[in-house]
């Protein structure tokens, strides 16, 4: 017999048993010590409902094939059809999908938008590859999909390396299928085929609108505080203008190149319009480059994670000089730092509250798109403000009656909503 045959059941991990999914459980564990909600209600939230994977083939330019792994996960529909975006990466796995499917479960019950999570992607590299080869990969990995997605079922969003037009691509191929437009099966559609203005900054916005109102209970003055941002994407890049558009000071920034710091501080219009007509930040002139490490260890106030997950670990953190960590990436602090942080008494505002101004506008756009009426940049900017404080305010009030972190508090917060609800509809038959 060999060695395979021996492995019992109990032993085989589970198939999306992975650090970063350890990582969303063990926040979850954490979080159910202090959440008292029903043992069967508990179990019945530690497991994804549905993990897809296919397989994707791709003609490419040069008329080989190649095929890519593809995966969806869907964490809980308790609450209403899942929600969550779609990733090109060369990390993408169902470990990582279903931590981040679980994560999106908690950011929408948090925010109480009428969702469970659910997350998706396709393991490759898109810096590799050609516009035309993205929209083959994107409309065949949509077919792969269909039994899953749906307006009323799942519906996909943007994440890392997608954007607007996979968003239409994706709308376009499953509108082919059904025969007529379904807007409201994507959101981070653009604009003319019915996505929502406000959608692409909100995520990025968002992270500002709560760093404010944090700075306002913690008596800090926003524009008297030194900022560092990590990533300067669709996340950070946003996140870094409205800091800027606050007065506060931009310490330095990066991208995938590397970072830039400038001690007197950065002009962040100006960092814009380089890195429009350049691409990256790497020739940057005029000030000190550092690399990702050495960012993340400057001397701050606010050091906001915007790019990947896993970026502060036990290694690094107990070196980082901030006094507020800001999550606008999902999951960028491990458990580990998380615990260094706590001892440390550096605040955290945790990426499930802090970036869930993305998932909001996409909810409006939703609203939008199956209300066939449409409502201008100022209704949904407030109504973004006014969902982010509300949500703000309960995790600062639970954190601050049960002595919890603010990442335990959103997450108590959000296993009660979904946990009521599992209670009032039970379990199937
Ligand atoms: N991918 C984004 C997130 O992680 C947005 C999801 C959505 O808009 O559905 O929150």
């Amino acid at each position: 017999m060999s060695r395979i045959d021996e492995i019992s059941l109990e032993e085989q991990p589970l198939e999306w048993d992975t650090h970063l999914f350890r990582t969303a459980v063990a926040q979850y564990e954490e979080a159910l010590t202090h959440a008292d909600v029903d043992a069967g209600a508990a179990e019945r939230m530690r497991y994804p409902e549905t993990a897809v994977m296919v397989s994707v083939p791709v003609r490419r330019d040069d008329g080989t094939w190649t095929v890519f792994p593809g995966y969806r996960v869907l964490h809980s529909s308790v609450l209403g059809p899942t929600k969550g975006g779609i990733r090109y990466d060369p990390h993408v796995s169902l470990g990582e999908c279903a931590a981040l499917a679980m994560w999106m479960t908690w950011k929408c019950a948090l925010l109480r938008l009428p969702y469970g999570g659910a997350k998706g992607g396709v393991r490759c590299d898109p810096r590799e590859m050609s516009r035309d080869e993205l929209q083959r990969l994107t409309r065949r990995y949509t077919i792969e999909l269909l039994p899953v997605i749906g307006p009323e079922k799942d519906i996909p969003a943007p994440d890392m390396a997608t954007n607007e037009q996979t968003m239409a691509w994706m709308m376009d191929t499953y509108s082919m299928q059904i025969g007529h437009a379904v807007p409201e099966v994507v959101t981070g559609k653009p604009i003319s085929i019915g996505g929502s203005v406000f959608r692409s900054e909100a995520t990025g916005a968002g992270v500002v609108m709560v760093v404010d109102r944090a700075c306002h209970r913690l008596g800090w003055d926003l524009a008297e505080q030194r900022c560092v941002v990590q990533g300067f994407g669709n996340v950070g890049g946003v996140a870094a203008r409205e800091l800027a558009g606050r007065g506060a000071k931009l310490l330095a920034v990066s991208d995938i190149s590397g970072g830039v710091y400038a001690p007197a501080g950065l002009d962040y219009d100006h960092l814009r319009k380089w890195v429009d007509d350049h691409g990256t930040l790497a020739e940057y002139p005029d000030v000190e480059h550092v690399s990702n490490s050495e960012l993340l260890e400057l001397p701050c106030d606010i050091l906001v994670l915007a790019a990947l997950e896993e970026q502060l670990t036990a290694e690094n953190t107990p070196r980082v000089q901030c006094r507020l960590v800001v999550e606008g990436a999902n999951g960028p602090t491990t458990i580990e730092a998380d615990e260094i942080l706590a001892e440390r008494g550096i605040p955290v505002l945790p990426d499930v509250l802090t970036n869930a101004g993305g998932v909001t506008v996409s909810y409006f756009e939703w609203v939008q798109d199956l209300g066939r009426l449409f409502w201008d940049r100022e209704e949904i900017r407030a109504r973004l403000a006014d969902k982010l404080s509300d949500a703000f305010d309960r995790v600062w009030n639970l954190a601050e009656q049960q002595r919890l972190s603010m990442r335990s508090a959103a997450l108590v917060g959000a296993i009660r909503e979904v946990a009521a609800a599992l209670d009032a509809r039970g379990i199937y038959p």
